[in-house]
Order: C-alpha cells, then structure tokens, then sequence
C-alpha cells in the first residue's frame, strides 16, 4: 500500500499532525521508536488542560484517540533509510520492512547532550532541567543552581531569577567579564567560580574545593542535536540555532527536499509539548494542501521561522 503521509516519529508533534491528517480520511502510516525527549521526567508542565500530567499518559491518551480512525496504521519501530521522492517514497525499518509513501513527514525530535559531570545524567528531568516554564514553578522559590555549560547559561541565570534565588556554578565553562558580572549581580545572582566536582542526594552539588551547596534543584543548558541521522541521509539542509542543529524549514514546515516535511523539536525552537502540538497541527494542513494541490510540492526558498 502506498500511503498517503508516513510519518518518522510519534510523540506529540507526529501525533498532532497526524490528527489532523486521519481526520481527513488520508492513510497515515506512523512509525515510532517510543523515546520521547521528557521520557526521563515524571510529569509535564505548561501544556495547556494537561498540565502536572505524566508525559507517558498524554502521549498514550492521544494515540488512543488516534486509533480510533481507520486510516491509520500505527509500527513501534526504528526507521532506518528514506529513498525516493515526492509520491513515491520507501521507508526502511530496522527489522528490514519497507514501506510506500507519498509525503514523508519528519516528527523525530532531538537528543540532548549534557555536561559529563558525576551525577547529573542520573537526576536528568528529576532535579535537573533545562526549561524554567516546564520545572520551575515546582521548586517553590528555593535555592536554584545554574550549571555553567555554554554562554546561554548567563541568559538562564537571568531567567530564573523569577523561580527562586539563584547561584551560577560557573564550573569553568563561563568567561564572565565586568558588564555580565554586574547585570548579574544586579538580579541578585550569586556567581560562584569553583569547579563542581559531583552531584549527589537531592540536588547537593559538592564542589572540588569541598563545600557541598544543596538546592531545590539545578539547571543547565543542553546542546540539542537531532535525534536521527535521517535529515541529513534524505539530504535535508540543516541549520544552526542557539541550543544546537535543527532541520531547516519554511514557513509551510517544508525542509529542502520535495515532499519531505519536519516539524516539533526537530524543526523549531523553543522547544516545549505545546509548541510542539501547535506546530505539528500545522504542518499537517500543510502536507495535507500539498496532497490536494501537488503542484506547490516545491519547497519555497526554505527561510527559518519562529512557530
Ligand atoms: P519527541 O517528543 O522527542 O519525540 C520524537 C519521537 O520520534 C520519539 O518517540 C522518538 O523515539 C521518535 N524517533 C526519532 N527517530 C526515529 C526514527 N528514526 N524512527 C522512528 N522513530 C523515531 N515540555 C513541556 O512542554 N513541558 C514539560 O514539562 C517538559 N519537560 C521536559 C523535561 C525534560 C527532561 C526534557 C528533556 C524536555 C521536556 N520538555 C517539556 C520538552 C518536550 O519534551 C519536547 O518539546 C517535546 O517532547 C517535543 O516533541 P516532539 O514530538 O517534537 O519530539
Ligand atoms: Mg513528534
């Protein structure tokens, strides 16, 4: 069967673009690998009538909902290799399966990549995070930490002034000069220079020197990289951003190649579950006109937008 849209990744963005594609009575095949980037968390913020839910029980609510339509065809799976263009696509799964497809839709979210420093892998989404709007409220004004990881951590430091009373770990990774220093101190941000040497308990970071700072919790910017290679294998232009690499797109949520779309994470910044479903439901009229009216398959000049 060659199905009208396949789409790479079901988490909150594939799945909003798919609603609104089943919706329309076209055959959606989605094939979902299950790692979803707040997995590591134990509930999500911010969206709105979902909000304090667990991440796992809004996702698996909408798939539900989404299985009740017939056109759709859901595989827990690995997509490995996309081949072909525009209305004739072939999809390769790890398990060697091959599939037809019309538009290809890229809904495959990106990993992040944290600093290596002993014990924070391990409290990732529990007590260390990186969106104040998603973890902040939560830390009830306390004592907030700022793991110094690129220059968006000052940014963060700043930020989160509104969330509780904030220290910088510069951590050696930080050149701060006068003018930073004194905006930072200004907002009240206590700026401590000493390495970090691990994490432990709650949030107790200890320093190298000895001293053991405890906190509500502890922030950190990531660097965001896709999570799949595929973009880049289809022939995708990439972008720069702020927190990392990301697919680039136009305005329609078309990336550089005919037929090919990317929306969520993958695409666009910043990065959160509602921002995430607004863009997906978007980009599924899009593929949707690009089905009924084949002739605007060319990718516009592919500029970078904001959701
Ligand atoms: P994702 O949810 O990351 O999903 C991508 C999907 O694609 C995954 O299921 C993956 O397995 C699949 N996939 C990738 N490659 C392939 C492939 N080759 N084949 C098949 N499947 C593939 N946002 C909030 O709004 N509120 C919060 O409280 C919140 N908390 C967070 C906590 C943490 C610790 C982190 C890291 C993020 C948090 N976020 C939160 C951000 C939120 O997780 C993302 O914005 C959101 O998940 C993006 O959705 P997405 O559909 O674009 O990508
Ligand atoms: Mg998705």
């Amino acid at each position: 069967m060659n199905h009208d849209v396949i789409v790479v990744g079901g988490s909150y963005s594939g799945m909003a673009a798919t609603l609104q594609l089943v919706r329309a009575r076209r055959s959606v095949l989605v094939i979902d690998a299950g790692q979803r980037r707040n997995r590591f968390a134990s509930h999500s913020h911010g969206f709105l009538g979902q909000d304090g839910v667990p991440p796992g029980e809004i996702a698996a609510n909408a798939r539900r909902q989404l299985e009740a339509y017939p056109t759709l065809t859901w595989l827990e799976g690995r997509v490995e290799a996309v081949a072909g263009q525009a209305d004739e696509f072939t999809v390769t799964t790890a398990d060697g399966e091959s599939h037809l497809g019309r538009r290809i839709l890229l809904a495959t979210g990106v990993t992040d990549q944290l600093p290596a420093i002993d014990g924070l892998a391990q409290r990732w989404g529990k007590t260390v995070f990186h969106c104040p709007y998603c973890h902040g409220y939560e830390l009830g004004q306390g004592r907030i930490g700022i793991v110094g990881a690129s220059p968006m951590s000052i940014h963060q430091a700043e930020l989160l002034t509104d969330w509780g009373d904030v220290t910088l770990l510069v951590n050696g990774a930080l050149e701060l000069n006068e003018e930073i220093r004194s905006t930072l101190e200004r907002r009240g941000v206590v700026i401590d220079e000493a390495r970090i040497d691990r994490i432990e308990g709650h949030a107790d970071v200890t320093m190298v020197d000895g001293r053991r700072l405890s906190f509500a919790g502890l922030f950190v910017v990531t660097r965001t990289a896709p999570s799949s290679p595929l973009a880049e294998t289809i022939g995708c232009a990439l972008e720069e951003t702020p927190m990392g690499i990301q697919i680039r797109t136009n305005a329609e949520s078309k990336t550089s190649v005919p037929g090919v779309f990317a929306c969520g994470d993958a695409a666009r910044f910043p990065h959160s579950v509602s921002l995430a479903v607004g863009n997906g439901a978007m980009t599924g009229f899009h593929i949707h006109r690009s089905l009924l009216w084949p002739e605007t398959i060319e990718p516009a000049q592919a500029e970078s937008r904001a959701l």
